[in-house]
């Protein structure tokens, strides 16, 4: 019977992973001079839908030139709630991302907010309603450049099937295995984040994952205990 022990270490999935796919390039902003803005107000606009509507939601907000939080901060939710409307939830969304300008306003703007240690940048930002461990950790990786390891449903995925960790493992427990297990480093964890979420897209999928062409077939336990 397989053993977690018997799971390959981290380090040589990100190797396979990074000979396959090579650099995915995240975070996936869409402008220069706004890209700590796009990170953390991408992060939160992404919850429960697809990364595809989170850039329609964007057109909207660069249109009316909210990728500035100082304006954001003080425009009218219903408006805000109109131009994001493609992210769904788009009321409560509307909230929590002028909640978060406003916060970011109040600490001398995001560029200040995020050159703050990690442990009390991360303990205000899970303050915030609306804002949970994925996505506080995404704004801390991919906007302050701090090395994070973030955890999504993709992780805990590929990481059980491997065999390295429990399906039931909680945030904590897989944030936890990958950074103890990788170098610490932002552009590491930044890397195998995305790695992951394209391993997961398409190869190691919810239903009928596409084993026989995955770039860790030879060392997955799942692949393994199925030949
Ligand atoms: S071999 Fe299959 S189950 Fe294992 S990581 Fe690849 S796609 Fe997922």
């Amino acid at each position: 019977m397989a053993r977690a022990s018997d799971a390959p270490p981290l380090p040589r999935v990100y190797r396979l992973l990074f000979k396959r796919f090579g650099s995915q390039h995240w975070w996936p902003a869409l402008s220069k001079r706004y890209r700590r803005e796009e990170v953390c107000l991408g992060a939160i606009l992404t919850q429960n839908t697809a990364w595809t509507n989170v850039e329609k939601a964007f057109t909207g907000l660069r249109d009316a030139g909210w990728l500035d939080l100082r304006r954001l901060a003080s425009a009218p939710l219903q408006d805000i709630a109109r131009a994001i409307r493609p992210a769904g939830y788009f009321n409560q969304k509307a909230l929590r991302i002028r909640a978060f300008a406003h916060y970011a306003e109040s600490h001398g703007g995001l560029r200040r907010l995020l050159t703050q240690e990690i442990a009390p940048l991360r303990a205000e930002l899970l303050a915030l309603k609306g804002i949970g461990p994925e996505t506080a950790d995404s704004m801390i990786l991919y906007a302050a450049d701090l090395p994070v390891f973030v955890v999504d449903a993709y992780t805990r995925r590929i990481l059980a099937r491997l065999g390295a960790t429990a399906p039931d493992a909680s945030y904590a427990e897989l944030q936890d295995f990958c950074t103890s297990r990788l170098p610490r480093a932002a552009a590491i964890f930044n890397e195998f984040h995305a790695l992951l979420v394209r391993l997961a897209k398409e190869h190691c999928t919810k239903r009928r994952p596409r084993c026989e062409s995955c770039p860790l077939t030879r060392a997955c336990l799942k692949r393994l205990a199925a030949a």
